[in-house]
């Protein structure tokens, strides 16, 4: 395989993220995807979708603990909770630490993500290594799977590539409204939404088509250092449950090198700007 110094994710065509690799060790196109896995000297190995950096090993938990805990902290007492996208297994093995979720289902379109994860990522794919019980793996369209079921879920979580290629469905009003039937009458629903500073358009566009469906939408953020500008925001829709109105209401599963309590509220507090990219029109 041919070895490469360096890797950069393009935000667009002014703004690029490149870091230093020491291998390249995994390069595949699939039918969904291509895949590629690399040692890169700062922040450790990492996944890249179609040029996109999806995660890594320093820095997973950033990501992985914000998407997770926020919304299943947020609801009373989850215990179906869909996971859809996350074939790397982070999100599934945060969302299995809670015991009041008896059952994790994880949809993801592309096998060969699921299959490379455990050989490349066994410390965010341990869930699916060792899979406890309650977690139910599925290869398959997230969008097609939301669909086939009608009030079940209390939390789904869409850990998607982003709105170009095979995630491109989940960024939709109609994909919103299969969730909302799939949703428990007080479930709630969180997406990650790329760069609030950098993919604007992305996060007014999902905030507006949720707002059609959902009484309720608020977005947080979290800081992951290899994703375009750092801020990283995530959209959360809910039927009864308001963040900004509620705090943790059970013990917060331990440890966590990120989440805390006083952030689940904390990260809906936004900064100015956002509040207007929200807002407008
Ligand atoms: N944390 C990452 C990020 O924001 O960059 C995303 C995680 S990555 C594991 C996203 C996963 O979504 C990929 O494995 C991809 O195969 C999956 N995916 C994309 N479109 C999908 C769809 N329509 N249904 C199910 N999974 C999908």
């Amino acid at each position: 395989m041919e070895e490469k110094q360096y890797v950069t994710e393009w935000a667009n065509e002014n703004l690029g993220l490149t870091l230093k690799i020491t291998k390249m060790l995994h390069e595949e196109q699939t039918p969904y995807q291509k895949i590629q896995i690399a040692d890169t000297l700062e922040y450790g190995r990492l996944l890249i979708l179609d040029g996109v950096f999806q995660t890594s090993v320093k820095d997973e938990w950033t990501y992985h603990e914000m998407i997770s805990h926020v919304p299943l902290m947020l609801h009373p007492n989850p215990e179906r909770v869909l996971i859809i996208g996350g074939g790397d297994g982070g999100v599934a093995r945060e969302v299995c630490r809670h015991d009041c979720v008896k059952q994790v289902d994880l949809c993801d379109i592309d096998g060969r993500v699921i299959e490379l994860s455990k050989e490349y990522f066994p410390t965010i794919a341990s869930a699916l290594l060792d899979p406890p019980e309650k977690l139910h793996v599925h290869v398959g369209d997230g969008i097609a799977f939301a669909k086939s079921v009608k009030d079940f879920y209390d939390v789904i979580i869409i850990d998607c590539s982003d709105p170009i290629g095979p995630g491109e469905g989940l960024f939709t009003r109609e994909f919103y409204k299969s969730a909302h039937e799939a949703l428990r009458e007080d479930g709630l629903i969180v997406q990650q939404t790329e760069s609030p500073i950098v993919q604007q358009k992305t996060v007014h566009d999902v905030y507006k088509a949720m707002g059609d469906v959902f009484p309720i939408v608020r977005m947080y953020y979290s800081h992951v250092p290899i994703y375009p500008a750092c801020m990283h925001s995530f959209m959360l829709a809910s039927k009864v449950h308001d963040p900004l109105r509620t705090g943790v209401r059970r013990p917060v599963p331990q440890p966590m090198k990120y989440y805390n309590r006083t952030i689940q509220k904390s990260c809906f507090v936004l900064p100015n700007f956002i509040k207007e990219l929200l807002y407008k029109g």
